[in-house]
């Protein structure tokens, strides 16, 4: 927004100086069009009356109509609340007081109705409010009609009037004073295709909304629009990058075919072929492939990565893989040498331990293009690396590289950028991974390879560890092992140790008769291997461990996880170590151990873990807990610019936006269109004030 939208909101009657400087300080407001986005954060709603069954995470503070059935004190001294069992025609649920007991007791009657105001949360199935406000039923108060928008403040502007109430009364002053003036910012096609309200109007309802219902439209399209820029500035970094960037074309399948033929040890998953096409079509194209193949643990990544890397030599070119530490670079070498050396073909890893004289004749065979696969950690980085011809280079868990190492990979041949598949485990969903690398093109693995057996998963209290003794002991008589992780968490580092210690103590009292293992982060790296190829061997049958085991590692017969203090990991980290179990033909367990009392999160966190297995789930979950700002990258994204969509609750409108954005480019990529110049102008404009856009790229 420009011209009068620039003006600085200190000139705004009834501002002024003070007023203005506070707002600049406070909430980096110092325009017009700064203030116009000041969005209320949520709405009072005095006007609707919700029914128990009508509740959902989305609402903010609600008012319900409810009777109550039973009133009671649970708990004793300082965890004492107070509980009263209400209801109404759809169902029942919980209001709760921790403090003021006595004041509310005197207040709430058995048998009357209320008028219950406040958040809704839910505890399993059961919906409750904590601390609502309540008044009888009465005729009058049902028929009241406000409103009302809240705005964030700060205690700064509060003590200068300047509440919420002080902002909205800003806003009335503007709002009138600028509306005709405010630009659309969308195309009449879009407004029309997605049904949108205009720009004007949705300002004047997110503000001052008439009613719910106009209020949503204004929401949803003021959202719309954020993603729709979003995605449309992705895409359009995407588009100029392959544009500029030719690929070498890899479109031989020889080596593919024998191998098919030959040697290939299972059935590809429909899921894995799928990918297999996408890259392939990508890796012949003449354009340079960015491609992100997210898979749940054990959807066989390995298997499609060794696919493009036959695609990738049968053509003439070398190939890498490079993943983020060095036992997870030990576990691909070991799965892929199996392969290569099936096809003969020269496979090589380079990681900081690897010897001079060994790297000598690795830089060697790299030059002179005997070498086709190297696998490796950040060491492959090194400028000393010098292919032959790169063709193809694969990273694995992309969440641990950052964009700048990326872009060294790419400079490793100069004639042309390889071709990059970045590998993750870690699912992303889809929402989130559309922007995060929205400027690289997604396949997703969703199907495990037949024949495997849901891992079963069960939520155990410290009290019933001698019951989880005896499974794990009627379990290794099976001819099973164990893993039993604890956690290990920087901060507390000693005290995690001696936990650590403690539990290899009373587990080796337990289990007399089995040899352990024990496996952490404190010990040297030769010491670890050794404990670990006992277990891969089967030598011993337990494993304690902290979460350096979290990936990669691969042991069939390890059929049972066991994660101790489960509370404290969280989610994504549970679903990877779970993932350890499950990869053998026997049914897999995982034991989530932890103290009786529990945060609301660590709850809905174990009991998503107990509900699921799909990784995908776990993801909307965790995204939904965390939101987005604490994920991973998200930082660089753009994504924390956004002022009123949110990610973890507004995918389906996202989708939409992708859609729209990629239309748009389908039919008039440079925005030439009379139609399309509400958008070029706003293109520009946000280039030019772009806060800090420039870092995605
Ligand atoms: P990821 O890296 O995705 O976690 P892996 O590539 O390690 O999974 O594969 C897990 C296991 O499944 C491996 O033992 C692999 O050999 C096996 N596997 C992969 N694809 C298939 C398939 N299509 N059919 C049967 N087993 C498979
Ligand atoms: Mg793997």
């Amino acid at each position: 927004m420009s011209g009068i939208f620039d003006t600085r909101i200190e000139y705004l009657k009834g501002v002024g100086p003070q007023k203005g400087e506070l707002l600049n300080k406070e909430l980096k407001i110092f325009t017009y069009g700064e203030m116009l986005q000041h969005y209320p954060f949520r709405y009072e709603d005095r006007t609707k009356f919700f029914k128990v069954r009508e509740l959902s995470d989305e609402l903010e503070t609600v008012q319900v109509i409810a009777r109550i059935k039973k009133i009671e004190l649970i708990g004793m001294g300082g965890k004492k609340r107070l509980v009263a069992h209400v209801f109404d025609d759809t169902g029942e649920m919980e209001m709760t007081w921790f403090k003021g007991i006595q004041w509310v007791q005197r207040k709430i009657l058995a048998g009357a109705a209320y008028i219950f105001l406040g958040k809704p949360a839910q505890y399993g199935r059961k919906w409750s409010m904590a601390h609502p406000e309540m008044e009888p039923v009465t005729a009058a108060n049902e028929t009241r009609n406000n409103f009302q928008p809240v705005y964030s403040t700060t205690e700064k502007l509060r003590a200068k009037f300047l509440d919420s109430r002080g902002i909205s009364k800003i806003l009335e002053q503007l709002v009138p004073q600028v509306y005709s003036q405010i630009p659309e910012t969308l195309s009449p096609e879009i407004l029309q295709q997605y049904q949108l309200i205009g720009k004007p109007e949705s300002i004047r309802q997110i503000h001052f909304p008439t009613d719910p219902n106009l209020l949503n439209r204004a929401r949803k399209r003021l959202k719309f629009e954020e993603f729709f820029y979003l995605q449309l500035r992705l895409l359009m970094l995407k588009v100029t990058r392959t544009e500029k960037s030719r690929g070498q074309v890899l479109g031989s399948t020889e080596l593919l075919t024998d191998f098919y033929k030959n040697h290939i040890p299972f059935e590809l998953t429909n899921a894995q072929k799928r990918v297999v096409r996408e890259a392939f079509t990508d890796m012949k194209s003449g354009k340079q492939m960015n491609r992100l193949i997210q898979g749940d643990v054990g959807s066989g990544k390995t298997m499609v990565a060794f696919i493009c890397i036959l695609i990738a030599i049968s053509s003439g070119a070398q190939t890498c893989l490079m993943a983020p530490t060095e036992i997870l670079a030990n576990q691909h070498y070991a799965g892929l040498k199996e392969y290569a050396d099936m096809m003969g073909l020269k496979i090589a890893l380079l990681t900081g331990s690897v010897k001079k004289s060994a790297r000598r004749i690795i830089h060697e065979e790299l030059l002179n293009g005997e070498l086709k696969i190297l696998i490796g950690t950040h060491a492959l980085l090194e400028d000393v690396v010098q292919f032959q011809n790169l063709g193809l280079a694969i990273v694995d868990e992309q969440h641990r590289f950052g964009v700048a190492q990326r872009a060294k990979l790419w400079a490793k041949n100069e004639e042309y950028i390889p071709h990059v598949l970045v590998m993750t485990a870690t699912p992303i969903p889809r929402t989130l991974a559309m922007t995060l690398y929205g400027d690289l093109d997604v396949s997703v693995i969703d199907e495990l390879p037949a024949g495997r057996k849901p891992i079963q998963t069960v939520h155990r209290y410290d009290k019933d560890r001698l019951k989880v003794f005896g499974f794990i002991r009627e379990e290794i008589k099976k001819g099973r092992q164990v893993y039993i992780v604890y956690p290990l968490i920087e901060e507390s580092e000693t005290l995690d140790l001696k936990n650590l210690m403690d539990g290899y103590e009373s587990i080796a009292r337990a289990f007399p008769q089995y040899p352990l293992s024990i496996v952490h982060g404190g010990m040297k790296s030769d010491a670890k291997d050794y404990e670990m190829q006992r277990f891969v061997k089967g030598e011993t049958k337990i494993m304690v461990a902290t979460t350096v085991i979290e990936v990669g590692v691969n042991v069939p017969n390890a059929s049972v996880m066991i994660i101790e203090n489960a509370e404290r990991f969280g989610l994504s980290q549970l679903h990877q170590l779970r993932g350890r179990v499950g990869r053998g033909a026997e049914q897999s367990y995982c034991v989530l151990m932890s103290k009786y009392e529990l945060s609301k999160d660590s709850r809905i966190r174990l009991d998503t873990m107990v509900r699921t297995n799909d990784g995908f789930e776990i993801a909307d979950v965790d995204l939904r807990l965390r939101g987005p700002g604490d994920l991973m990258g998200t930082q660089q994204s753009g994504i924390t610019d956004l002022l009123i969509a949110d990610l973890s609750k507004d995918a389906p409108i996202l989708t939409l936006a992708r859609d729209a954005a990629q239309q748009l480019l389908a039919n008039d990529p440079e925005l030439t269109l009379p139609d399309n110049s509400p958008i070029l102008r706003q293109i520009r404009q946000q280039k030019k004030t772009a806060v800090n856009w420039s870092r995605i790229s």
